[in-house]
């Protein structure tokens, strides 16, 4: 007898019909013989109808409410499924994350788990009772619900499987996997049967949102077994493992695109030793996450600084970098929202050279202009102007032959 975690997303609990057949699958496992427990999203668009619902109703969104509100979603979605599941005659109780023991900081609206107390889940199993979670939830140390952030679901399940040493996290989408690169995009692009939880959390850090980064993370710590799989076709999905050292390894895995960040630059400021320093302390002071980092060459004592922020922060970052600059007597602050950024991941890059080369020479040939460039051991990623990066995506992935034949 195994024990499953079966996550389901938005989209895969989207609507009566579509919870029906999730709650007929958690049957089958169940007749086979394995002990589940569930874990699942607002239904379909849900968060984001809710956040809007807030942005209707007021301009001011305390943390505290907004969790309250946003958590509403998964835990109308537990209820309904726990229904679906007794016209199966599955037996099955709904927890909310504070029933289910998810113990979190006080970060509303972006919560981090602190502690997993799985009590009354681990109960419901014994009792031989499926038990179904709201995903992205917890309760404080303050003891006020909270919401663990956009994607958290996924991360509530690889925490559960953790905490309850269970056999294999399944994490059920509108895909069959983790593919290439983005299928909607792409629709030749391939899922992986595998893929190493290094390879995995490059793509989830330069784009690819599934799963979410945070739970690729977890999962990686705390070595917990993860299948991504379809909730519409059920077939084998992509499992995630760790790296074999003798793995004969893809040179390039998977192409991933990113839109969501912003190009931020403190112009001709003193090129001495502190002043990257002060720049960067500033921003970290409050709390603002910088990516992408680069210095021109110095031009007579003077040079830029150049650095990528998610859109969010653009306008919080752009009064902090005019401060500094008058601090500094810089010259000033530009800010290119019209970028986006163009990864290729693979483990095989290692010890395989030329990799960036092919990447750079891809893009000149589409005559795509290279804004920034930075890499890690196994990623390559390149700024390139927002309306060129499908294009940037689409050569790529067919110059290092991703696509199915
Ligand atoms: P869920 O709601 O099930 O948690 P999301 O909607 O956040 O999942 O993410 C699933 C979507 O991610 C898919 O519909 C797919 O179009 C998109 N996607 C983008 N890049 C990739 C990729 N490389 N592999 C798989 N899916 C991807
Ligand atoms: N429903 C939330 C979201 O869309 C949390 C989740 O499903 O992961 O972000
Ligand atoms: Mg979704």
């Amino acid at each position: 007898m195994a024990l499953v975690i079966q996550k389901f997303g938005g989209t895969a609990v989207g609507d009566p019909e579509r919870i029906q057949a999730v709650a007929e699958h958690v049957s089958r496992t169940i007749r086979r013989g394995d002990q589940v427990v569930m874990v699942v999203s607002a239904m379909g668009k849900e968060t984001d109808d809710l956040l809007r619902l807030a942005s209707e109703v007021s301009s001011t969104h305390p943390g505290r409410e907004m969790d309250m509100l946003i958590t509403a979603g998964e835990r109308k979605a537990t209820a309904l499924m726990c229904m679906a599941l007794h016209d199966l005659d599955i037996p099955a109780d709904s927890f909310t994350g504070s029933q289910a023991g998810f113990l979190t900081d006080t970060t509303h609206t972006n919560a981090k788990i602190i502690e997993v107390r799985p009590d009354r889940v681990r109960e419901a199993l014994d009792a031989g009772r499926v038990a179904v979670v709201g995903g992205s939830q917890g309760v404080s140390t303050d003891n006020d619900v909270t919401f663990l952030g956009r994607g958290g679901s996924d991360t509530t399940a690889v925490a559960l499987a953790h905490a309850l040493n269970a056999d294999v996290c399944e994490l059920y989408t509108d895909v069959t996997g983790v593919f290439t690169t983005d299928p909607r995009l792409v629709p030749s692009a391939r899922k992986m049967n595998t893929i190493s939880f290094d390879e995995l959390l490059e793509m989830t850090a330069t784009g690819c949102p599934k799963p979410a980064m945070r739970s690729v993370e977890y999962a990686r710590t705390h070595r917990v077994k993860l299948h991504v799989r379809s909730a519409f076709t059920w077939q084998e999905g992509t499992w995630v493992t760790e790296e074999e050292p003798n793995m004969e390894q893809a040179i390039v895995s998977a192409i991933t695109h990113d839109d969501s960040e912003a190009k931020m630059t403190i112009n001709g400021v003193p090129d001495k030793p502190g002043v990257a320093a002060q720049v960067f302390r500033s921003l970290a002071n409050q709390d603002i996450n910088v990516d992408l980092i680069v210095q021109n060459v110095s031009d007579h004592g003077v040079t830029d600084i150049s650095f990528t922020v998610p859109h969010d922060d653009v306008s919080h970052v752009e009064k902090i970098l005019n401060q500094i600059a008058g601090e500094l007597e810089a010259q000033g602050v530009s800010i290119d929202t019209e970028i986006a950024r163009v990864s290729v991941v693979g483990a095989g890059m290692r010890t395989n050279p030329g990799v960036a080369a092919k990447m750079f020479e891809v893009l000149a040939d589409e005559g795509i202009n290279i804004a920034m460039i930075s890499t890690s051991a196994i990623r390559i990623s390149c700024v390139v102007q927002e309306n060129r990066v499908e294009d940037a995506v689409k050569a790529l992935h067919t110059a290092f032959n991703l696509s199915t034949t």
